[in-house]
């Protein structure tokens, strides 16, 4: 392992939303890239940073993580190894990768994947964290996700298995589910399954980071509510502790309130 700003391959967190949530070394990577693959949660902003660079979209399927399935145009997504391999040819070619994935490269971005390819390739790489998605929803809400005494712990955690079944657990004090926007009347049923009081806060952060962010307040058992308010949009849904509202806050409703909650949050 190599922290080398030579290192050929630079992972790089986009951030969830908007282009300047990239960290500061993350658009410093980009400014030096030759060639870069992305795939469709990035920002396109952030091609301004790296104009002369090759823009490769390798554009798996942000929403399910799942590789290989077909998009809604007909375009089949990049498989895995078609990815692996385009790493390792352009870095072999002597050009500055970089490989820009939304939210952080650690989280759900199919990393392990990618670095195993370069390592077997002899390749050297660096990961430059990013904002996660989680994060951006306990933002856009104001909702910490640990609070002094009650949230102690917290679990980014994928409902989504691999066959695409759904599963749920419980297993911090808050947790935030990747992944389940389209199945959030099955999530309810199995958060309650396992254990989860059917009145547990649940907050529900679609495109959390951008300006057309939404948030909406649930309980365990009303999530299927969000639904069709979030259908489509990237969302991030948060149970427990970290999901409730801190005292005072004038909640998901826009009314009048904050600047913030005027511009981007919303109730159905
Ligand atoms: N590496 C990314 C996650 C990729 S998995 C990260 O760290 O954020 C893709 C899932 O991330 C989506 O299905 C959704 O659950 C979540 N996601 C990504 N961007 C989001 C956003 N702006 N708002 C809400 N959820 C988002």
């Amino acid at each position: 392992m190599t922290l080398s700003v030579s290192s050929r391959v630079a992972f790089v967190g986009a951030g969830p939303g908007e282009a300047d949530l990239i960290t500061v070394r993350g658009a410093q990577r980009l400014q030096e890239a030759d060639v870069v693959l992305f795939d469709s949660l990035a920002d396109p902003a952030l091609r301004q940073l790296a104009p002369n660079a090759r823009w490769i979209d390798v554009g798996k399927r942000g929403f399910t993580g799942v590789a290989h399935a077909p998009r809604s145009g007909g375009r089949e997504n990049t498989g895995q190894d078609t990815i692996n391999a385009l790493l390792v040819k352009h870095a072999r070619s002597g050009a500055r990768v970089v490989r820009l994935k939304g939210g952080d490269p650690s989280v759900f971005g199919r990393l392990e994947e990618e670095l195993e390819a370069l390592a077997a390739a002899g390749i050297e790489c660096e990961v430059v964290p990013g904002v996660t998605a989680a994060l951006a929803a306990a933002a856009a809400t104001q909702r910490p996700l640990t609070r002094r005494g009650a949230g102690r712990s917290v679990a980014l955690t994928t409902a989504m298995t691999q066959s695409g079944d759904l599963v749920a657990g419980r297993h911090a004090d808050t947790e935030s589910f990747y992944m389940a926007g389209k199945q959030l009347a099955a999530l309810s049923r199995r958060l309650v399954a396992a254990g989860w009081p059917a009145d547990t806060p649940a907050v529900v952060v679609s495109r959390a980071g951008w300006p057309d962010q939404i948030a909406t307040d649930h309980d365990v058992a009303t999530l299927g509510d969000a639904t069709v308010l979030h259908s489509g949009r990237p969302t991030i849904v948060t149970v427990g502790v970290g999901a409730a509202p801190v005292q005072g806050e004038r909640g998901t409703t826009p009314a009048g309130a904050t600047p913030w909650a005027e511009k981007a949050i919303s109730t159905p």
